[in-house]
């Protein structure tokens, strides 16, 4: 990353935010996943491998695993996408995930969420392979997130890390504000933030005077789903603001209806205040795709034997 590009100068005024181009840093990162991946296939090594078991038809969900497994093809990974119906048992989904477990070819394992109702996520959780949930999600997983000695990184949060750090964003000693308190991206954000010696804040629908809180925040990370609830009141001049929420609207252009993706920031108006922020779409989304590329390849190192467990 050129300093230039990411970099605030120290003592200047704040001109307009640095906008966090996820996209490009996730591109990067592809490129180089597909690089290690071509090497170990000239070494004769089987690909890496992903599988994402998907329950029901929520639209969304259908779009964001076809995005993954896209993205693996593209990366040289091997990813099936395995669907069941919403009306499969607790039971069934448990054997599923057991069957992946057992295959020694499956290096990475997802379970996309959300589950109907009748389904226990915790339950899935549980039934995860440790050493195959790259979404950790997994109670020893997240336990070793908890004591700052990861196996794996939750997805979101891992780009999160790597867009700050690419764009230099100070973190040690920084006080990090996240909204939003979910197993998937609030909570393993502030443990990773935590580790990295940040102050950190965790709000949700219950904190009492957010605004209070969010202006006190060298970085604001709203996880929520409610466009529009960031605008520029509420953030501190210069502070980092990273946007993961992603809500799909409908907006009328020039006549017709369109649907679009939003994040929880009021872009253009917080973008005059922030030093950093992160566009949605095009920001976090794509770093979290990437990183479960990654994941899957830490999986795979682990189980080959090219790397510690
Ligand atoms: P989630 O399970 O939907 O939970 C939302 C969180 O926001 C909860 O902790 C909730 O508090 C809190 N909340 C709700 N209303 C609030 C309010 N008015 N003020 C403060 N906090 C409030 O969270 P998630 O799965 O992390 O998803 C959050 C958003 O991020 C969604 O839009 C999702 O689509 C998006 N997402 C994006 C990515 C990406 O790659 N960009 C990845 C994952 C998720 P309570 O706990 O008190 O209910």
């Amino acid at each position: 990353m050129d300093p230039a590009v990411g970099e605030k100068e120290e003592g200047s005024q704040p001109q307009g935010a640095v906008v966090i181009d996820g996209k490009a840093l996730a591109q990067g990162l592809r490129h180089k996943i597909a690089q290690t991946v071509g090497e170990w296939i000239r070494q004769g090594r089987r690909p890496p491998a992903l599988s994402v078991v998907q329950v029901g038809e929520i639209p969304a969900s259908t779009t964001y695993v076809s995005h993954k497994v896209r993205a693996c093809r593209e990366c040289g990974i091997r990813s099936e996408h395995i669907r069941l119906p919403a009306t499969v048992s607790q039971q069934e989904l448990i054997a599923a995930v057991d069957q992946l477990n057992r295959d020694p070819e499956v290096d990475g394992i997802i379970v996309q969420l959300p589950l109907p109702d009748h389904i226990d996520p915790h339950a899935v959780s549980w039934a995860i392979d440790p050493e195959k949930d790259v979404d950790c999600l997994h109670p020893e997983n997240f336990g070793l997130l908890a004591k700052g000695t990861p196996r794996f990184v939750s997805c979101t949060p891992r780009g999160i890390l790597h867009a700050l750090t690419e764009y230099r964003v100070p973190i040690e000693g920084a006080h990090v504000v996240v909204i939003g308190r979910s197993l998937i991206v609030g909570r393993p954000l502030a443990l990773l933030m935590l580790s990295r010696s940040a102050t950190v804040t965790i709000c949700h629908s219950r904190t009492r005077d957010l605004p209070t809180l969010t202006r006190q925040a060298d970085i604001l990370v709203s996880a929520v789903g409610r466009p529009g609830l960031i605008g520029p009141e509420m953030v501190r001049p210069g502070a980092a603001v990273v946007d993961v929420g992603i809500t799909q609207i409908e907006v009328e252009e020039g006549g017709r209806k369109r649907k679009r993706l939003v994040g929880d920031v009021k872009f253009e108006e917080v973008r005059s205040v922030a030093g950093w922020i992160t566009p949605v779409p095009g920001g976090v989304g794509p770093l979290t795709v990437a990183m479960l590329l990654l994941n899957t390849l830490d999986a795979y190192r682990m189980r080959e034997g090219l790397a510690k467990k």
